[in-house]
Order: structure tokens, then sequence, then C-alpha cells
């Protein structure tokens, strides 16, 4: 009796059981899966944005193999939390899949935050959002968070955030300071391009011996510098990197120009200097045309002032790490002559390269479309980059044919050889003189040729220099 009443109730209990767990799964069943939906809908509108799913993509662009869907951890946007010093790289662990061992570099203050954000969008849209490299912000002062969080929501890889250290961007021991501001004030009033600028003489310097060993470019090969404020107009399809690494090149630029010979008196002096005291250093088949008329060797020749504009460039930190940069830039340095003069990072990298390397090793990505205020380099050649719409800017604006240019001097130094873009018989057409002058207030307006090369028209900026150093600011 009492067995049977148990075994009833177990029953009941049973059938109640069953009952609320059906109750249960009909009511939660379809949250769950319209959860599950959701969370796929999500995943793919994430991934196709970012460019991983190839098949939801109806870009044309082609992608490498394993840009197409791969399980990619996004970078962590709002994981990291800025620190005082903000020393510190982002926290996701990357899955990204066979990238070089490279990055963007960009050294950027905080106030230029949305000129660096237009240039990061350019550099995603035409290239980037296809195979996510990262991203180093370099700073002589902490990032600010708003720059940090406006600027990491736009990239498409991982995001690092760094400053410099003090002695990387200061005068060393040995330069006097007061003959340091007596030069600057002196450049200020001959109103030379940021004569009397103090800040701009350490970030030539940072650029010319520091970069390459900052901490945070420890794992990588190659970079690509960026600036803030500049554009690019040509869809990349290709991995720049990899082609540095698979065709041995070491040095890429877009644009070659005269320097102010104003601001780099005695720099050449020091590079015969140098290359009498460590002719081992210089290679046998040098790119020494590009930067020296008349087929003459290093001591017997003067500089013509070419240089590769160094706002843009794909290089190999291994030169810059090698014994023989390492000895030239503190060879340089020892002279002081980055705050006396004003050395530019430019021409000290680009006369490295040309006399360094070998010359196979320099690679002009004509390619790229390219503008940093005022010059633009736009590829020519129609068919290959307008017609298909791979390009977007102005082939009548593309500074390669002004005098100011050093195309022709490239040109001697390759022996003409495949120099890309060559449209035989259209002359040299002065675009500076064109389209840049009179227009606008900054340097366009500024420039005139003398007979020394580009020079600055007289105007107020080495005025307002000279209050500054006058006022103690210096910068
Ligand atoms: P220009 O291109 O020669 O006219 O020189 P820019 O003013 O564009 O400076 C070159 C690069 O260095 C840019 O990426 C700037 O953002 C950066 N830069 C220049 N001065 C400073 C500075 O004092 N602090 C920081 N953090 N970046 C700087
Ligand atoms: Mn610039």
């Amino acid at each position: 009796m009492l067995r049977s009443l148990i075994l009833r109730r177990i029953s009941r209990w049973i059938a109640f059981s069953t009952v609320i767990f059906s109750l249960v799964c009909v009511v939660a069943m379809p949250q769950l899966i319209s959860r599950t939906q959701l969370l796929n809908n999500l995943n793919k509108s994430v991934s196709s944005k970012l460019g991983f799913d190839s098949a939801l993509s109806t870009t044309t662009v082609p992608v490498k193999p394993w840009a197409s869907p791969v399980p990619v951890m996004h970078d962590g946007h709002d994981s990291d939390e800025p620190t005082d010093d903000n020393d510190f790289t982002t926290t996701t662990t990357s899955q990204q899949p066979q990238l070089e061992r490279a990055t963007f570099v960009m050294l950027v203050r905080n106030s230029e935050l949305h000129d660096a954000r237009s240039s990061i969008r350019y550099v995603e849209d035409r290239f980037n959002k296809n195979f996510h490299y990262p991203w180093l912000f370099l700073n002589d002062k902490p990032f600010s968070p708003e720059f940090i969080h406006m600027t990491r929501s736009l990239v498409s890889g991982n995001a690092t955030y760094g400053r410099i250290p003090k002695d990387a961007w200061s005068m060393p021991d040995w330069v006097d300071r007061q003959k340091a501001r007596e030069c600057m004030r002196a450049m200020a009033t001959k109103n030379i391009l940021y004569g009397g600028s103090e800040s701009y003489r350490h970030m030539c310097r940072f650029f010319s011996g520091f970069l390459w060993r900052h901490e945070l470019l420890v794992d990588y090969d190659y970079y690509w510098r960026v600036e803030p404020n500049t554009q690019l107009y040509c869809d990349l399809t290709y991995d720049p990197f990899t082609f540095m690494r698979e065709n041995n090149k070491t040095y890429g630029f877009v644009i070659n120009l005269l320097e102010f010979p104003s601001t780099i008196e005695s720099l050449w002096p020091t590079v015969q200097n140098f290359s009498r005291e460590h002719p081992e250093y210089i290679h046998p088949n040098n790119a020494l045309d590009f930067i020296v008329d008349d087929n003459k060797n290093i001591t017997e020749g003067g500089y013509n002032n070419c240089h590769f504009w160094s706002n843009f460039e794909i290089a190999s930190l291994k030169f810059w790490r090698s014994q023989a940069y390492r000895d030239f830039f503190d060879f340089l340095d020892r002279t002081g002559n980055f705050y006396y003069e004003r050395w530019g990072d430019a021409p000290v990298h680009s006369i490295a390269a040309s006399i360094m390397l070998d010359k196979e090793e320099i690679h002009w990505f004509y390619d790229i479309g390219y503008r940093h205020h005022p010059f633009t380099h736009c590829p020519e050649p129609k068919q290959a980059f307008h017609d298909s719409g791979r390009c977007y800017c102005n082939p009548t604006q593309n500074f390669d044919r002004d005098p100011y240019a050093c195309t022709k001097q490239y040109r001697r130094m390759r022996g003409d050889l495949d120099v890309p873009g060559r449209v035989p018989g259209i002359p040299e057409q002065p675009v500076l003189n064109r389209i840049d002058r009179g227009k606008g207030n900054g340097l366009r307006t500024k420039l005139k040729m003398s007979t020394d090369g580009l020079e600055l028209m007289p105007g107020d900026e080495g005025a307002a220099q000279l209050q500054k150093i006058e006022d103690g600011e210096g910068k």
C-alpha cells in the first residue's frame, strides 16, 4: 500500500517535471535560437566589415588567400585603458596569419588627432583593410585618452602607443646649447623653414638615429612611415612588405626632390669625411649617381641636394640597425649639426641609402599615388592606373615632372632602366609653379627656385619663430 503510494507520487512528480521542462523549452528555445542567429549575423557583419569574409565581400580587390574567412580576434578596442605613461600594447593575441614582421609607424602629436585619423583612414581603405598590419603611434609626450580612443577605432590591426625616451628627443651632452640657440636665431632671421624650431630638430634626429632602436620596434623587420594629413590615391592590391622581402629591397620611396641647401650646409663635407674614414662601408654598386652629378665619386663630387622624401618610407630596419649605418649616424651626430644647422632625416636617410646600399635595394613605389602637402605623386599611365579605377588622382598634377623633383637624377642612376611610368618625349612641366604657387597660405606660397635649388620666399614664419626663441620656447 505504502509502496504503491510512493510509486504513484514518484510517477506524478516525473510527469509534472516533464511538463515543466517542455514548457521551459517551448518558451526559451526561440530566444536561444534567435540569440545564436544574432551572434552569427553579428560575426558575419563584423568580419565582412573588416574584410575577413571574402564570400560576403563584393570588393574586386584580390586579397591574399589568408585574408579570407579566418576567425580573427580583432584588436581589443575597448579592453585597454590608457595609463599615465601609455607605454603599453593592446592586449589581444593577434591570430593574424602570415603577415611580414612589419608595422605602420606614425610619429604624431595629440593636437594632430584629426589629421592622423585622416591618414589612417586612407591607409586602411587603400590597403590595410585587407591585411590588418599593426599600427605603432609614437609621441614625445603621453598620448591623450581621446587620441587613443579616436585612432584605435579606425585601425584594422593592433594599435600600440609608445613614448619616445628622453635621450632620443633632446640635445646630446656635447651640443653647446648657447651656440645652438644662436644658430637657430640666425636661421629664423633668414626665414629658413623650421630654422628656429628646436622640436623639429629633435624630430629629424629621432628619425635619423632612434626610431629603429625604439623598444616597440624590436619585433619588426620593416616599417611603413605614415604622417598625419597625407593621402593615398591608389588601391594597393599586394603586400609591399612581402614585395620588399622577396625582392631584397631595403628602402622604398614615392617622391624625390631637392633639399633646401641652407639647412644642410656642412652635411656633405661630413659625409665625405666619413667615406674617407670608412671606405669599407661604401657599396661598389651604390646609387651615388642619384646624389652626385657628372659621374664624380664621393670625395670629388658635390651633393646635388636630391633626396627621397622621407614622410613616406617603406624600409627595412635591418639597414638602419647595421654597424655601417650606426657608425654613419654617430659620425654625423658628433658634429652637433642636427642642432647647429638643421639636418633633415630625409637627406640623412637618402645619402646613407645612396652610398651604402646596392642600388638594386632602392625601390620606387611608383604605383602608390600619394600626397604630402604640397606635392603629389600620381602614377601617369592611363590604362594601368586610371581606366581600371585603381587610382583617382589627377596625373597632370604629378610632381615627378617638376624641375624641383629629382626624377631625372633617379633615372640617370638607374641607367634609365625599368623606371616605371616613363612616357617618352613628354617634357618636364613645372607642376609646382602651375598648381601650387599662390594658393593657400602654407608652404606652397613660400617656395621659389633659386640658383641653389629650392628656397623659401620671405615671409613672417622666421619672425614668429624668432619671437618664440626670445620667449624661451624655441619650439
Ligand atoms: P614637415 O613634413 O617637414 O613639414 O614636418 P611635420 O610637421 O609634418 O613633422 C614630421 C612628422 O613628425 C609628423 O609626423 C609630425 O606629426 C611629427 N612631429 C613633428 N614635430 C613633432 C613633435 O614635436 N612631437 C611629436 N609627437 N611629433 C612631431
Ligand atoms: Mn609633414
